[in-house]
C-alpha cells in the first residue's frame, strides 16, 4: 500500500519496485491523498478539469505499474494540513486494506519543500501506529475493522536510505507509469510525453538517479528506502 500525497509521487518514489511485486503476484494498492489540483503552471486550465484528468491519470499509471486499486482521498492539494482527522483516516485505509507493507514519503527528509509530503509522511506513520492499537479509534472496531500491524513501512526519497529495492527489470515500466501523467509536462516530467527526444531526456534522468541509488549496494538501478520495522 502506497501513501503518497500527490498523484505521481508514488511512482517517482517506488514505481518500480511496485511493478516489480505487482509482477510477483503483490496486490498492490496506490493510495492518493490530494486531488492533484494544484499541479499546473498553465494558467487557462480549470481545476475543477484538472482534477479529473488528474484522476484518470492516476488510474492508467496504476494499470501500467500493475496495481489492483487505486484509492483516491481527494483532499485539496497545497493545502493539507496535519489533523488528527487526517490520521484517522490514515489508519482506517490500514485497518481495511491490512497492507504487509506501507510505502510513503520520508518526513524527516532534510530541506524537503512541499508542504503535502512532509503532512502526508508524518499522517501516514502515525496512522500506522494508530491501527496496529485496538484502543486508538475503537468506533473502526466496532465497525468490523481489526488492528492490523504492517510488517515494513518503507520511506521513499529518504534521508538515510537502508533498504534497496532492484528495479533493473522494471525500470521502463516506471517511466511508463510516469509518463501517464501528462498533465505534469510542463513541471515534474519536463514535457516529455511530447516527443521523443523529450521522452528519452526523462528517462536518461531516471535512470542516473535509479543507478546512483543503486550504486552503493552494487545495483545497476535501484529504489533506496529507509525501512522501520513497525
Ligand atoms: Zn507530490
Amino acid at each position: 500500500m502506497t501513501i503518497g500525497a500527490h498523484p505521481d509521487d508514488a511512482e517517482f518514489g517506488a514505481g518500480g519496485t511496485l511493478a516489480r511485486w505487482a509482477d510477483a503476484g503483490c496486490d498492490v494498492v496506490m493510495l492518493v491523498v490530494t486531488d492533484g489540483s494544484k499541479g499546473t503552471w498553465d494558467h487557462t486550465v480549470d481545476a475543477a478539469d484538472l482534477i479529473l484528468t488528474r484522476r484518470e491519470e492516476q488510474h492508467r499509471a496504476a494499470a501500467v505499474i500493475g496495481a489492483s486499486e487505486t484509492v483516491m482521498l481527494d483532499h485539496r492539494d497545497g493545502e493539507l494540513e496535519y489533523t488528527l482527522a487526517l490520521r484517522e483516516e490514515l489508519c482506517l485505509w490500514i485497518r481495511r486494506l491490512r497492507p504487509n507493507v506501507v510505502l510513503t514519503h520520508d518526513p524527516w527528509r532534510r530541506y524537503m519543500l512541499h508542504p503535502d509530503h512532509r503532512v502526508t509522511g508524518w499522517a501516514a506513520l502515525d496512522g500506522v501506529v494508530a491501527a496496529r492499537d485496538h484502543l486508538f479509534y475503537p468506533g473502526q472496531l466496532a465497525e468490523g475493522l481489526a488492528e492490523h500491524r504492517p510488517a515494513a513501512l518503507l520511506l521513499w526519497a529518504a534521508d538515510e536510505p537502508d533498504h534497496w529495492e532492484d528495479i533493473s527489470a522494471t525500470f521502463d515500466r516506471k517511466v511508463d507509469a510516469l509518463l501517464c501523467h501528462s498533465s505534469q509536462g510542463a513541471t515534474t516530467i519536463g514535457n516529455a510525453h511530447e516527443n521523443a527526444d523529450r521522452r528519452e531526456d526523462f528517462s536518461d534522468r531516471l535512470r542516473a538517479r535509479a543507478a546512483r541509488q543503486g550504486h552503493p549496494v552494487g545495483l545497476d538501478a535501484a529504489e533506496a528506502f529507509k525501512m522501520i520495522q513497525p
